[in-house]
């Protein structure tokens, strides 16, 4: 099967050969007919799948198929295909396939999101803009400031809707929404499926055709999972010697906390180990310099919070190591998944402390798997610590304090709209249900 038998224009399928694709992959196989043919889609599909390039091809084609015949006499160009993600990343990362793929089409991108000013922004929605990339936050700003025009909205993507629930979007979600014109396509891609997503689907999509892609088997021989033991104030002295010992490189640690992210980076530092962080409050300069020199090997450790790392095309690292262990078990699954890819083996290490084994438990419950444990030689487990609560999961390990942490919002608590078709034979990806704490409501939509 190739790109041109499913339909695609001959200048995206050359776009496509040139960036070096000779197939698509499963999710572009059962996406790209559909969404050619102008139906909604709901996808559960991670990143890795390839799933970007499954709504942006056909989106590109229709786009360039059909031609905005409608004029607009003055004001804003209106925006003819809108794509929402939960990350400035994502949005960066999703515009520039965008114009990637339509490099051969006359058609114009632009991605949008918040940390930057906005002036420029509001100069570039002046000019036509086919396709706007952004994040929920900025455009509700723009709307408010009367300088972007949805009222022409053809097609809607939501990527990653999942995240964007976890973080507290739906508001937003919704007001945006009810500024679309109701006749339009929608696609909505998750990677994990919940109750909140099957709500935001019931109310959005007509007749969607459910796509999934297989869910990464996290116990793939490919990735190597172990636990080690550790006392909490030791954690990073572990990190750092397992780091050295094994003269590892390009890897990704987690942290729970955007404190503990930046403080580990300072500790690493004074252990001559040259880390750097990622998160919410960190500018977009500084996310963008930290990824970018992970990216090509010259960084040595990246720290990230989950929900800056989500959605991050970065793949095939060697080492993923979970400094804490996630609040969210799925969030376990999530970053695993970031190792081993492609048919390159992956480690990942979970540093694990005597505050956190409900934390393991939940996460073994999850993946329906005991994890491999051990202790490091000299960094022994001593059993008088006795554990301590992790208050509203803030407090960082080794001691630390706390920091932006996860909440999650509880699920809308109506769904007036319509459902959508209900798929014939299908499990939505992630579709176990965890064991996690019960959702802590939140006013809006928070990055970490
Ligand atoms: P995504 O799941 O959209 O984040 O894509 C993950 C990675 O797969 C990206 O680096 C893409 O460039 C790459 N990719 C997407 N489609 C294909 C394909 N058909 N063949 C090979 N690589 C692909």
């Amino acid at each position: 099967m190739s790109f041109s038998n499913l339909g695609l224009s001959p200048e995206i399928v050359r776009a496509v050969t040139e960036r070096g694709y000779n197939q698509p992959t499963p999710i572009q196989k059962q996406a790209i007919p559909v969404v050619l043919a102008g139906g909604d889609i709901m996808a559960g599909a991670q990143t890795g799948t390839g799933k970007t390039a499954s709504f942006t091809l056909p989106l590109l084609q229709r786009l360039s198929t059909n031609k905005n015949s409608q004029s607009h006499a003055q004001g804003f160009p209106p925006i003819r295909a809108l794509i929402l993600t939960p990350t400035r990343e994502l949005a960066a990362q999703v515009e520039e396939s965008v114009r990637d793929y339509g490099k051969y089409l006359n058609l114009n991108s632009m991605v949008m999101f918040g940390g930057v000013s906005i002036g420029p922004q509001k100069r570039q929605l002046r000019t036509r803009v086919d396709i706007l990339v952004c994040t929920p936050g900025r455009l509700l700003d723009h709307v408010q400031q009367g300088t972007v025009n949805l009222s022409r909205v053809e097609v809607l993507v939501l990527d990653e809707a999942d995240r964007m629930l976890d973080m507290g979007f739906i508001n937003d979600i919704r007001r945006i929404l009810s500024l679309l014109p109701k006749q339009r396509q929608n696609l909505l891609f998750f990677a994990t499926f919940s109750e909140k997503v099957k709500t935001l689907a019931a109310g959005l999509l007509h007749h969607p055709t459910m796509i999934e892609v297989a869910r990464r088997n996290v116990t793939a021989a490919k990735v190597i999972q172990k636990v080690y033991h550790v006392d909490r104030e030791r954690k990073r002295q572990l990190l750092s010697h397992l780091i050295r010992e094994n003269k590892w490189y390009q890897v990704l640690v987690f942290s729970r906390t955007k404190y503990g992210a930046d403080r580990l980076v300072k500790q690493l530092g004074e252990d001559r180990i040259q880390a750097l962080a990622i998160h919410g409050n960190k500018s977009q300069g500084a996310r963008t310099h930290a990824l970018g020199k992970f990216k090509d090997g010259t960084l040595q450790v990246l720290v990230a919070t989950d929900i800056a790392a989500r959605g991050l095309d970065i793949s095939e690292l060697p080492h993923v190591i979970n400094y804490d262990l996630p609040n969210v078990p799925e969030d376990y699954v999530h970053r695993i998944g970031r190792t081993g890819r492609a048919g390159a083996e992956g480690q990942a290490i979970s540093l694990v402390c005597v505050d956190e084994h409900h934390l393991l438990a939940d996460i073994e419950k999850l993946i329906e798997q005991r994890l491999p444990k051990e202790v490091v030689a000299g960094f022994g487990v001593n059993p008088d610590i006795k554990a301590e609560p992790i208050p509203n999961g803030r407090k960082a390990p080794s001691g630390g304090g706390g920091g932006g942490q996860r909440t999650r919002r509880s699920a809308p608590k109506s769904a007036s709209q319509k459902s959508p078709r209900q798929p014939s034979s299908r499990t939505a990806a992630g579709d176990k249900k965890s064991g996690a704490s019960s959702p802590t409501p939140r006013r809006s939509g928070k990055r970490r």
